[in-house]
């Protein structure tokens, strides 16, 4: 008997990242700070109590206080995930019926329209203007049209590395009637955070992650800031012991290291500015080859109608970033890693 896989999986093949060794990982948008030795003795004494043999705490109790103290948010608004990841898939899962429709942006996160193929929800796109910019009340009337059930979009945009306004998001949020997933994946980086704002609407879920300026990308963790009703519904629809005990230990003891985590954030962006500084430079020599955009991210974002080429003769020089058809998109590294590339980036220009 053949066993026919369902239609709506049968055409996906698994996630490829880049593979390979690179010294030079340019292409994720990770943070390039190492955890210091104070911080991962820390971590270690904190794992030494740990229970291996129980269940984790399901609402991570611990970890979503630390988190709400380095953020100034109150617990209970807070819930924790396995990275964004999960939480978009949950949204997708539990906050759609099937068949019914999600808007994204265009250019945005590719994941989310990935989990809503999984969960059969219908995803429609709003195109954003040539200079990347988005007009909100084209946008607001689109979710309209479309009866729109959640609108999922990157503030700052990953991979444009533009961000909207608090008071652009307040009017989004408010002139909808959908819920407003707000993916605040490199709002660490800028000052337009809508976090403290989740209780004054009843639509809002503002994403976080620790994957980018929290320096934490191997662990594994995410985090939903909602209302309080919205924030019951989301502990309802989670699998119990989402969150591993790993996790939630060494999340906690990242949080509460405030400073740290401070400090660390200016640094990505002090190195961000030398990116794009460095890039504007190359634009300037030669303009008719590359175009450098602005942004509040940890990335800088070029467009280029030789990207590919770039993007494989950096590779062999050891050198990973990110191809997104004619743009490239590059990570902050370290002083050393950032001039590392330019050098290879003008000689291959
Ligand atoms: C990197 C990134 C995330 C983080 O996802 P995790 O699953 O938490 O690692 C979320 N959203 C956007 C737009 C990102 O670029």
């Amino acid at each position: 008997m053949a066993y026919p896989i369902n239609e709506k999986i049968r055409n996906l093949t698994p996630y490829e990242p880049i593979t390979g060794q690179y010294p030079i990982r340019l292409d994720a948008n990770e943070s390039f700070r190492q955890t210091p030795p104070s911080i991962l003795t820390q971590i270690t004494e904190s794992l030494s109590s740990l229970s291996l043999n129980r269940y984790p705490d399901p609402y991570c109790t611990e970890l979503c206080k630390s988190f709400a103290g380095y953020y100034g948010v109150n617990t209970e608004n807070v819930t924790a995930w396995n990275g964004s990841d999960e939480l978009i898939s949950v949204l997708n899962q539990s906050f759609l019926m099937k068949g019914e429709t999600v808007m994204t942006l265009s250019p945005d996160f590719s994941m989310y329209r990935f989990y809503c193929g999984i969960a059969e929800t219908k995803c429609v796109e709003y195109q954003k203007k040539p200079d990347f910019s988005i007009q909100i009340d084209e946008l607001i009337s689109l979710v309209k049209k479309h009866h729109v059930r959640m609108l999922i979009f990157s503030n700052p945009c990953n991979p444009t590395s533009i961000g909207l306004k608090r008071e652009d998001i307040r009017r989004l949020a408010h002139s909808v009637n959908c819920l407003v997933a707000l993916d605040e994946a490199y709002m660490d980086f800028w000052d337009q955070t809508m976090l403290r704002e989740v209780e004054d609407f009843d639509n809002l879920i503002v994403l976080r992650t620790s994957s980018k300026a929290v320096g934490a990308a191997a662990i594994r963790l995410g985090f939903a800031v909602t209302n309080k009703t919205l924030t019951r519904t989301l502990k309802a629809v989670k699998s119990p012991y989402n969150v591993n005990t790993v996790t939630q230990i060494i999340g906690s003891v990242l949080f509460n290291n405030k400073e740290w985590l401070n400090s660390s954030t200016q640094q990505i962006i002090a190195s961000k500015n030398e990116l794009y500084s460095m890039l504007k430079q190359t634009e300037k020599n030669r303009p008719e080859k590359i175009q450098v955009y602005d942004g509040v991210t940890n990335f800088v974002f070029v467009k280029t109608g030789e990207a590919k080429r770039f993007y494989q003769a950096l590779l062999k020089k050891g050198i990973a970033i990110r191809c997104l058809g004619e743009y490239l998109r590059i990570s902050a590294g370290t002083a050393e890693e950032n001039r590392e590339f330019i050098k290879c980036f003008e000689s291959v220009l």
